[in-house]
This record gives structure tokens, sequence and C-alpha cells, in this order.
């Protein structure tokens, strides 16, 4: 039996593409499992003019796209707790009315003085938000009350601008109210990293240097820009997906096991890894980071002919990298990371490599048995969910050969269907306060710095761009800095 949570919520944003399209149904999903039931509220705000009965209208159209029904009563119900009010975040003295609104709502529906604020707009606003909702007086007040920020990426663009953006909120939140959104961090495979590292004695006990020749880490998009376009070129893949999915992902797999599975001290371990992930000088960061951008093919506009985007761009589209840990755990055990759009397909994977048997039996000098291969650990974060383990063992016939057989876990269609969105999940964590899954400021500024100094490095050069075909895995350059080290990336085009 779902346990029900209380709050009011503020969406700041509240017309926006991500509100429409993850938030709100995010919401209803919640609602149908029971955690939200007859005391909330939810008031959306951007600086469009509308009424509720409109508003309204436009949260049934978004759960009728997300594939909900919505002639049922449950779904009217659900919009019943929906408000609107128009409200430029810049206008300081309008902040009452949304507190009186605010008010309004949490006596009519007994929330109990819970407040979610979540900012999905553009970051330049968070500082002047968090500012003017704790000096209106819209954070609620008494010991058993809760206050939430949530916050969507980007958190800052380097270092400088994170911590500035992160001393403006603290003035009004405390960090344990602050919810830095992440979605990778909700998706069902990452979450179960940490099952699979800390539940199995047979994973756990192997997961190091002495048994794990690399860890490759690829996020894989086959799309381009699209619509992004204006926003992505002042990022490029570094900031917009290393510096916070790919960073994240690496800390849960180099962290050490935490005391306990609570967010604090899952949080002081993810700190910790990225504390002794090396800080390249500018010889290793040009070595060992490599950056691309897309070319033309048939139809397909190369990157710098997309639209919104300058034709002398030189904001990569690609990014792939060698991250080294110096600690006991990691020392000499190289993670492979590359991420980049246009490429051959959409998926997410990690690729665990272990080191192959010291010693070959089967290889005598006349056996024509090939090499043992490497025993691989393939975790499938999506478009499926799963673990593939592979592992060495006899071909089946009268001589003696071996080959390589895989063990495969696939998340079957029915349990992937029921499996909730990341942001349905996020969003129950906030309610229920477990910061767990979203990002801490210290793991934030970790993160940055150690980006900063790539960024550095190339905003020095200038780079030869495009150089790589659409549809490929990225640029030669890729493929150069693995099998410099005498590796090979683990997912290849036609394997
Ligand atoms: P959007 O442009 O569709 O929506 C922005 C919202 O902010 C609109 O409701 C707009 O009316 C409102 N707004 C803008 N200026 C305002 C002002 N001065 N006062 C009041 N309201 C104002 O953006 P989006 O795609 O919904 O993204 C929102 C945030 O989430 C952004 O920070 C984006 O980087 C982040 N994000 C979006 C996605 C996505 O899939 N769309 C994914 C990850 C992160």
């Amino acid at each position: 039996m779902a346990t029900e949570r209380k709050a009011v919520f503020l969406f700041f944003g509240g017309t926006g593409d991500l509100a429409y399209r993850k938030l709100y149904p995010s919401l209803f999903n919640l609602y149908r499992k029971g955690n939200l039931r007859s005391h909330f509220a939810v008031i959306g705000t951007s600086r469009a003019k509308m009424d509720d009965d409109k508003f309204r209208a436009a949260i049934k159209k978004s759960l009728a796209d997300s594939g909900n029904r919505t002639d049922s009563k449950e779904a009217s119900d659900f919009v019943s707790h929906f408000y609107y009010q128009d409200h430029d975040v810049t206008d300081t003295a309008h902040y009452a009315v949304l507190k009186d609104l605010m008010d309004k709502l949490d006596k009519k529906y007994k929330a109990e003085g819970h407040r979610i604020f979540y900012l999905s707009m553009a970051p330049q606003f968070f500082g002047t938000i968090a500012q003017d909702l704790k000096t209106q007086g819209l954070l609620s007040e008494g010991n058993d009350v809760f206050n939430r920020l949530v916050i969507e990426k980007p958190f800052g663009r380097d270092y400088d601008s994170a911590r500035l953006l992160n001393d403006a909120l603290s003035k009004s939140f405390d960090e344990d109210q602050i919810f830095r959104i992440d979605h990778y961090l909700g998706k069902e495979m990452i979450q179960n990293i940490e099952a699979l590292r800390f539940g199995n004695t047979l994973v756990e006990s192997l997961w190091n240097n002495r048994y794990i020749d690399n860890i490759q880490v690829t996020l894989s998009e086959k799309l381009g820009v699209e619509e992004r376009a204006s926003y992505y070129d002042n990022s490029g893949a570094l900031r917009d997906m290393v510096q916070n999915h790919i960073m994240q992902i690496v800390s849960l797999l180099a962290m050490e096991q935490p005391v306990a599975f609570t967010d604090t001290d899952i949080r002081a371990e993810k700190v910790k890894a990225l504390r002794s992930l090396r800080v390249y000088n500018v010889a290793d960061a040009a070595t060992n980071f490599v950056r691309g951008q897309y070319g033309s093919i048939n139809e397909q506009a190369d990157y710098r002919h997309e639209d919104n985007v300058p034709h002398d761009s030189t904001t990569e589209t690609f990014v792939a990298g060698k991250l080294l840990f110096d600690n006991y755990r990691w020392s000499g055990t190289p993670f492979y990371i590359r991420t980049g759009k246009m490429l051959a397909d959409k998926f997410t994977r990690v690729d665990v490599v272990f080191k192959r048997p010291l010693v070959d039996i089967f290889a005598f000098p006349q056996s024509q048995n090939t090499p043992l291969a490497a025993n691989v650990l393939t975790i499938f974060v999506e478009p499926h969910a799963g673990f593939s383990l592979q592992l060495n063992a006899k071909t089946n016939d009268t001589g003696f050969s071996t080959e390589p057989i895989k063990l495969d876990y696939l998340v079957d269609a029915q349990k992937s269907k029921d499996t909730p969105e990341p942001y349905e999940r996020l969003l129950h964590d906030v309610l229920k306060g477990d910061g767990t899954n979203f990002s801490s400021w210290p793991e934030v500024s970790y993160a940055w710095k150690f980006v900063d100094q790539i960024r550095r490095v190339w905003d020095l050069q200038e780079p030869q761009f495009p150089n790589y075909t659409p549809h490929s895995m990225g640029p030669a350059a890729a493929e150069e800095l693995i099998q410099r080290d005498h590796r090979e990336w683990v997912y290849r085009l036609n394997n």
C-alpha cells in the first residue's frame, strides 16, 4: 500500500515542454498509485496568461499525449488539484500573489505546510527565484514542515558559475532542501548498479583493479541537436553529458561500499570517489580526451548547417575520454567514457571488462584454440534494461576449444512497461525527502573541476571539425584513444 505524501507544488516554467511532457504525467502516475491522494495541490506558473480551466485542459492533454486515458473520473479528479497563476519571476512584488495562493491551497487541501518548489526554467533565474521565495515569505515555517527546492540542469557552465549559483541558492535553502535533478539517476538500471555491486559477493569481491582491466561507459544518441540547437551550441557534449550524467554514473561505479543505504552515506562515498579522480594537467588533458563534431551524409546536414547553429561553430557533439582514479581500488584501471550525437544508435550501457586469466592453459603449442576472451559484464541501461555476463565455455564438440558465451538477463516487456519513468521516481524521492538520486553540491563541484580542465585545454586549440560521419561511433581519434592502451571498445558497430 503506497504511503500518501502531502504537499503543495509550485512549478516555475509550468507551461514548458518539460513540465507537460514529463512532470505532470509523472505526478499523475504517483496519484494513480496512491502516493498522492487528496492532500496535494499543484500551481503552475509562467508569464503566459490563462485561467485554471485552460491550464487543466492543457494538463489533460499532457496526460493524453503520454498515453493515459483522460475520460476517467480519476483523471478529472487529478486535474482538479491544478491551479494556474501568471507571474514574471523577476517581479519581486508579485510573489505575494503566489504566496496567497499557496497559503489558500495549503489550507484547502490540508497539505500541512509542506512545499515543493520546482524550477523548470532557464537557470539564470534560479538565484532570483530562490531569494524571492524566502524574502517574500513563501517558505512555510514550523518544525514538522518541509520546503524543498528542485532544480533542473544545467547547474552552471563551469565551476565558478556553479559556485555562484550554489551560493545564491544557499542563502535561502540548506543543502538537504535542494534536489538537483540528474534524470539519469532516476533510471532503473543506474539504480541497479548499487544492487548489482553491493548485493552480490561474486560481483563486489572482484570489483577492483586486481580483476577489472577497464570500465567503459557509453551514452550514445542517434539524433542530432534537433530543436535544442541554440542551447546545445553554448554547451557542447562535455558540459551537457559528461559533467553530470557520465560523472554520476562513473562515481556510482567507482565508489566504495557505503556504510548504509542512505542518501548521506551514498553521497559521502560518491564524493570520496570523485575526490580521487585525477584532474589532468594540460598535457594529459590533451592526450586523454578527444572531441568530435558530426559532418554530413546524404540528406543529413552537418552540425554547422543545422538550424540555429553558427556556420563556424566549434562546439563538440562528441566526447571520448579516459578517467583515472588515484586510489587503492582503481589505480591502474582506466574508465573510458564516450557520448555523442548522431551516432549509430540510441543506447546507454556500461561494459566492465575483466582481466584475462593470468595463464591460458588451453593455448598449448599444438592447440588451435583462440586466446581466451575477457569476461565482460555489460549493464544495459537503455533502451532495454538488463545485464549480460560473457564467460568462456567449451565448444560443443569432440575437440577442446573454448568460445565466449553470454548469460543474459533482460527485463521483460511487461516489467519494463511497469517500470516507473525517471521523473516519477525522482518526484517521489522529493516527496519522501530522499536525496540519494540527486547530485549534491560537492559532487557537482568536483565534476566541474575535472571537466573545466579539459575545456580549458580545448579552448586553446582550434578543432578540425567536422571529423565524424553521422551514424558511426564517432571520430577515429576515439578509437585511437583506447587502442593506444592496447584495448578496444566492447560496443563496436556490427557486433
Ligand atoms: P521551455 O522553454 O519549454 O519552458 C520554459 C518555461 O519558463 C515556460 O513555461 C516559460 O513561460 C517560463 N518562463 C520563461 N521566462 C519566464 C519569466 N521571466 N517568468 C516566468 N516564467 C518564465 O523549457 P523546458 O524545455 O521546459 O526546460 C525547462 C528547464 O529544464 C530548462 O532549464 C532546461 O534546461 C531543463 N531541462 C529540460 C529538458 C527537456 O527535456 N525539455 C531536459 C532536461 C533539462
